[in-house]
């Protein structure tokens, strides 16, 4: 009976994995996206059931779960180098006049798009994924395996003949479609959005979980093939026995029989590269013949063997129509300058940003200017300069505003960050929807179905001001509003009421008292046991709280201290909004740690950190966050690292494996 379920979960793998191959890499899918599903599905439920049939390389792992607390430092078995840059032809030339000089024969080449993420080295052995490692500064980097795993472009099983171990290096990307999706789910939880997508891609692959990394639909490409032997003669032969294995290679890689073919591919995607859906900053150029590339060899940073050819940022000039400052949900005031429409790097361009008084200040602004447009890596094209011959000497500096445009409260700068600040926290009309979107957001009253826009329409209905005024909604004042059918309504009124069950420390960081995050609020909701508690703290108490400093301190006193804030968390309570830390979280099961302090260090694998931290409290113990002479218990995990050497140094610390902490509460 066994052996059938696990031949039935091994031929599952395997054909999904041949589906995937199907559909990422050849494009050829053979079922329908409904049927995929369905034996993802079916695997999913079998593996659940059947935890002895674990494999890590299963296709189910795909969807993410895992939870890495701290990236591990791998060293590169081959050293990840950085490439030459070159920016016009005649650099070309040069390189090309340098390798004729070493190798005295016909050169031909690849031609690469050089794609803007981060990159990446994938071992693999025995055609199995098995450990993914970031660059980091080319001798050593993070690994990345779990989250690596989730990104569908990346095979976790090859097909036919692959050699048995090998590194593959690649790109990891996000589209521009992903990118503004990203975006927009920020913007409805009222966060900041990203700046670009390079940075985005780069750091999402160290999100601790691998489902979040998942949800922001990476993407990625594989170059180059590492190993001691290579199976072919040539790096375009490698870039296709390497596709024919399951990598996803650039489709629009071309073989250069000389430096003029090349010449040709950059122009192309010069002016072509704004239609790719995704960015890139360059080109690649590399040897094809792999036992020139061995006679070339290195220089201290890059390859001689291959060159990156850099893209100019694009510019042009156009006139500034005016400025204006928009209000963000947190009152910080954005300069932006309205220019006329002019195409820029594939797309009309009407705005662009100027972050802040010292940029205006510093390019010497006047009205109706005309500037120097560019784009960079950054969304948001920037202002570079002024084109001083076309100044009418009659425009007038542009004076920086006092007050705010959409309240009239006389604005703040903070100097050391040189930006301005509406003060105004209450009655601003952006940051009263903004304290609104985040009383609704997930990591706090996760009141789902209640979109930014909703909140938006509600408050220019006058219908809420602030989070109380959610809880008196009723189903027949959100039905007139645009776009709201019954069952959506219903939705929210739902949504609204579940959220008076959502633990204190979460209603303790929706209702937005400034520099309180959510790990700070975690931290006041341990040590107080009610808003009311929380509201009699003195300065001095409330910074006898780890990680609570005067500024937080301070914040938390000054929003106690205003009777609007004062009447809304009287609202919420009578609402039955939980402004207070349920019972059981505090609950003392023994005293058997009293007067020990302990730390935990190392990957965990028997409880989480936090569950750990909690036990011990719970059995009347202290967690304290550094070695110490006044450490009693150093609980190590998997890899410890530095902790532990010092611990050992101390000499009187006692060190515990997770399963001798658990034997010392008595389980
Ligand atoms: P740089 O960071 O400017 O030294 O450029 C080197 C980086 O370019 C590598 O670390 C890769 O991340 C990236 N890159 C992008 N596309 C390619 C490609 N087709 N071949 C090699 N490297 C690439
Ligand atoms: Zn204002």
């Amino acid at each position: 009976m066994s052996e059938n379920i696990q031949k039935k979960i091994e031929d599952l793998r395997e054909e999904i994995h041949q589906h995937n191959y199907n559909y990422y890499t050849l494009d050829e899918p053979t079922i329908s996206d409904f049927e995929f599903d369905l034996k993802l599905k079916e695997l999913q439920y079998l593996e659940a059931k059947h935890p002895e049939f674990f494999d890590s390389n299963s296709p189910t792992l795909r969807v993410g779960g895992e939870i890495t607390k701290n990236f591990p430092t791998v060293q590169h078995q081959f050293r990840m180098y950085s490439l030459d840059n070159s920016y016009d032809f005649n650099d070309l030339e040069d390189w090309e006049k340098r390798l004729q000089k070493s190798l005295d024969e016909p050169i031909s080449y690849v031609a690469e798009l050089k794609y803007d993420g981060a990159s990446i080295s994938i071992l693999y052995e025995n055609g199995k994924l098995k450990q993914a490692v970031t660059r980091g500064d080319g001798f050593q980097g993070d690994e990345i395996t779990a989250n690596v795993k989730t990104i569908s472009d990346i095979p976790l099983q090859l097909h036919g003949d692959f050699p048995e171990r090998f590194y593959m290096r690649g790109e990891i990307y996000l589209t521009r479609k992903n990118f503004d999706k990203i975006n927009i789910r920020r913007e409805e939880e009222g966060l900041d959005p990203f700046m670009n997508p390079r940075n985005t891609a780069s750091g999402s692959l160290k999100i601790q979980d691998s489902a979040e990394v998942r949800k922001r639909g990476l993407s990625a490409v594989l170059y180059q093939f590492i190993a001691n032997d290579f199976p072919a003669k040539t790096h375009w032969e490698l870039l296709q026995k390497t596709k024919s294995w399951g990598f996803k290679i650039s489709e629009q890689a071309k073989l250069c029989n000389s430096l003029d073919e090349v010449k040709d591919f950059i122009n192309f995607w010069d002016t072509q590269r704004h239609q790719l859906g995704f960015d890139i900053d360059g080109i690649v150029i590399k040897v094809n013949d792999l036992s020139q590339q061995k006679a070339l060899g290195y220089t201290a940073k890059s390859p001689r063997w291959a060159m990156a050819y850099k893209f100019k940022a694009e510019k042009v000039e156009t006139e500034l129509q005016s400025v204006t400052y928009q209000v963000g949900r947190t009152g910080a005031i954005t300069p932006v300058a309205n220019l006329k429409p002019v195409l820029l790097a594939g797309t009309v361009v009407k705005r662009a940003s100027l972050h802040n008084e010292d940029i205006i200040k510093k390019l010497g602004l006047h009205d109706h200017d005309f500037v120097y447009v560019e784009k960079g890596g950054e969304i948001i094209p920037k202002i570079v300069g002024v084109n001083l011959d076309k100044r009418n000497p009659e425009n007038q500096e542009i004076q920086y505003i006092k007050n705010c445009p959409e309240c009239g409260t006389e604005l703040i700068k903070i100097e050391d960050q040189a930006i301005h600040f509406c003060p105004n926290e209450l009655h601003c009309p952006p940051q009263v929807v903004g304290r609104m979107i985040h009383y609704v957001s997930r990591k706090a009253l996760n009141i789902e179905n209640l979109g930014s826009e909703t909140i938006e329409q509600l408050y220019r209905e006058k219908l809420v001001e602030n989070p109380a005024d959610f809880y008196a909604l009723t189903k027949e004042q959100l039905l007139p509003l645009e776009r709201m059918a019954e069952k959506s309504a219903q939705n929210i009124i739902d949504g609204i009421e579940k959220s008076k069950e959502i633990p204190f420390e979460k209603v303790l960081y929706g209702i937005g008292i400034k520099h309180v995050g959510e790990t700070v609020a975690k931290k006041l909701a341990k040590n107080f046991t009610s808003i009311d508690d929380l509201r009699k703290a003195t300065a001095e108490e409330l910074v006898q709280v780890e990680d609570i400093g005067g500024k937080i301190a301070e914040s938390i006193i000054a929003f106690f201290q205003n009777p609007e804030n004062i009447l809304m968390i009287e609202r919420l309570k009578s609402y039955g909004v939980q402004l207070e830390r349920r019972e059981n979280t505090n609950e003392i099961l023994s005293n058997v740690l009293e007067n020990k302090t302990f730390l935990f260090t190392g990957k965990l694998s028997l409880f989480t950190r936090d569950d750990a931290e909690e036990m011990v409290e719970k059995h009347g113990g202290k967690n304290i966050s550094a070695v110490s002479k006044n450490l009693n218990y150093l609980v190590v995990g998997e890899k410890a690292g530095s902790k532990l050497k010092k611990a050992q140094d101390i000499g009187t610390i006692e060190i515990l494996d997770e399963q001798q902490f658990l034997d010392l509460l008595g389980n």
